[in-house]
């Protein structure tokens, strides 16, 4: 079945769920009310219907392949990237200076979703320039700014992020790749960089890479590291791509999905570079980019989570087995229908988790309040783990309902787990990111965690008259993650290591309940709203009492087998 953008989704919980309103009562996105809000979903969602979705099989089918130093790209994926770049989306929270819209960051996310959810192999192509336009706005000189910044937000332009070496994935510190002054403001980088995402395409009229690489007095580890901007092709006196720089693509990897996007083996060869930010700033300046770029995954996984949950709704309720009442189709049993609810149920809270997250930067940017800078940054490794882990597990299900035709590449439902497998890796697995959670995200000595528990705390009361029964057990969850995080203070790190996984689902349980319990309160009456808060209350709440008896257990049985007995 084709992917429909779920633009009545979005409408919803922006209007009603995730405090959108807020944003745009602000000064700064007075712009960015009902009209424009309604005008961006439409068009946004027509585009990832009608153009990209039809993209997704072909990127599978035909992969991107590396011809003469020439990265050809999958059929259509050309003239798709030209209508995302016209449509003006990858600019869409970019600087008006510079030629962006200066929209807020929660309709770039809703925008993104359903590009993603639409074809995800094409679709991260311009989510890197956008996290790398980010970048470039906070750290980059204004000659660096005024030269690139116009041409990545048409999108003439694209945008790569090059942390990755073989000896340096997560340990980014690890990485070996130099920049030598030439003596005339650039750099000469040299160094080979792995798994680069579309680290060049035949239809780029240039591709621009931010690379991190050490100068000759650059200590080890990151704070040794600085960040250039590398472009495939020099700019010439005019800003046209002109001769190429000394870089080149050694190689494609050969993966499990996402085929459509090509992951690069990149080698430099004394490129010419720029510097981006200080001498030895470049974690800082990067971060800037994986920040987006971490909620911006959390995003993919929940647009592959929505593709796959309409496929598989679609596939069972045509799909003819066995004797059984209603309409005849497997979608009556019991078994079937807990997959399809549980599909989703974790695709609508993933998603208003995400919502929430953007309206917190959005907020952030335009008030400047500390308090929601510390929520976004509270909530950015549970959108990207929670998300990811819900497009895997959602994508999962898909395969599952539809039987032995899951399993067979024809419906498309295999292609869903394939594609989205990686997101829980890359943008710092989310092991990693359950780790900034009990560990960064808890520094402030648990304020902004224990601020947003206390609001789920409230909004459960307030929700005690009209559903009583889901308040209730949203409250005691609320008030069960107070206490583990309050546990989670009293830990050492290697505790806290231990317990980081089941912490981080812990808490996106209990926001998942409070956002489908928001829902279920805007809807006003009983309705599909509050039958799928009731479903995610009821039965996969509970999950929230094994984890929290998990986080209780601190280290305890991890080292129970040594090395050699794991291997044994
Ligand atoms: C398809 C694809 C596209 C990618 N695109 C890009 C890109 O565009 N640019 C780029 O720079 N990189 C990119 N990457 C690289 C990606 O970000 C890394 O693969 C990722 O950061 C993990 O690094 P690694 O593969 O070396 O795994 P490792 O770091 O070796 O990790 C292996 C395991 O150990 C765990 N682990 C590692 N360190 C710790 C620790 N300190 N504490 C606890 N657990 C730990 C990890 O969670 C993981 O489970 C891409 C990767 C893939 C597969």
């Amino acid at each position: 079945m084709p992917y429909k953008a779920p633009v009545d989704e979005f409408r919803f919980l922006l209007n009603h769920v995730v405090g959108y309103g807020d944003v745009s009562a602000t000064d700064r996105f007075a712009e960015a009310g009902g009209d424009m809000v309604d005008a961006i979903l439409t068009e946004a969602g027509r585009l990832s219907t009608e153009v990209l979705a039809p993209l997704q099989r072909e990127g599978d089918l035909h992969p991107a392949v590396l011809e003469n130093g020439v990265v050809r790209t999958s059929p259509g994926f050309a003239e798709g990237y030209k209508a995302i770049a016209e449509g003006g989306w990858i600019g869409i929270s970019a600087d008006p200076e510079h030629g962006g819209m200066g929209l807020p960051i929660a309709l770039m996310e809703s925008v993104n979703e359903m590009m993603n959810g639409a074809c995800l192999s094409l679709a991260l192509n311009p989510l890197l320039t956008q996290g790398q336009i980010e970048a470039l706005e906070h750290h980059a000189s204004d000659e660096l700014k005024a030269l690139y910044l116009p041409k990545l937000i048409s999108g003439e332009w694209q945008g790569t992020m090059n942390l990755t070496e073989p000896q340096a994935g997560t340990d980014v510190g690890a990485l070996r790749s130099k920049a030598e002054p030439n003596g005339d403001g650039t750099y000469a980088i040299s160094g080979q960089k792995i798994f680069i995402s579309w680290g060049d395409a035949d239809f780029a009229q240039n591709v621009c890479h931010l690379v991190l690489a050490r100068l000759p007095d650059g200590v080890d580890g990151t704070k040794g590291i600085s960040l250039f901007m590398v472009p495939r092709n020099l700019p010439d006196d005019n800003g046209n791509p002109g001769e190429r720089n000394s870089l080149r693509v050694v190689s494609l990897e050969h993966k499990m999905g996402l085929h459509g996007s090509p992951t690069a083996v990149m080698e430099y060869s004394g490129a010419k570079g720029w510097l981006v930010g200080r001498e030895h700033g470049g974690m800082a300046a990067m971060f800037t980019m994986m920040n987006n770029a971490r909620l911006g995954v959390g995003i993919q996984g929940i647009g592959v989570a929505e593709a796959a949950t309409q496929a598989a709704v679609a596939y069972a309720a045509e799909r003819k087995q066995g004797k059984v009442g209603g309409s005849g189709s497997i979608i009556e049993f019991p078994d079937v229908r807990r997959m399809l609810m549980t599909m989703k149920a974790e695709t609508q809270a993933a998603r208003a988790i995400a919502l929430a997250n953007a309206v917190a930067l959005d907020m952030a940017n335009a008030t400047g309040e500390a308090g929601w800078a510390a929520r976004a940054a509270l909530f950015t490794p549970i959108s990207k783990a929670y998300g990811t882990d819900v497009g895997c597990e959602v994508a999962e299900l898909g395969v599952q309902v539809h039987g032995g035709m899951g399993f067979i590449e024809e419906t498309g439902a295999a292609q869903f787990y394939r594609d989205v497998r990686v997101t829980t890796i890359y943008e710092g697995t989310n092991g990693i990111q359950a780790l900034d959670l009990v560990g960064r995200k808890l520094m402030d000595g648990g304020e902004a965690a224990l601020t947003v528990i206390s609001e789920v705390e409230d909004a459960a009361e307030a929700a005690r008259g009209q559903f009583p029964k889901l308040a209730d057990a949203v409250w005691n969850a609320a008030e069960v993650q107070r206490e583990l995080t309050e546990a989670v203070l009293e830990m050492d790190m290697a505790a806290r290591g231990a317990v980081a996984v089941p912490y981080l689902r812990a808490f996106a349980r209990v926001l998942g309940a409070h956002y489908h319990l928001a829902s279920a309160m805007a809807e006003g009456s009983e309705g599909p709203r509050s039958g799928l808060a009731r479903f995610y209350i009821a039965r996969l709440l509970p999950q929230h009492a094994g984890l929290a008896a998990e986080v209780r257990m601190g280290s305890d049985g991890m080292d129970a087998l040594s090395n050699e007995e794991l291997a044994g």
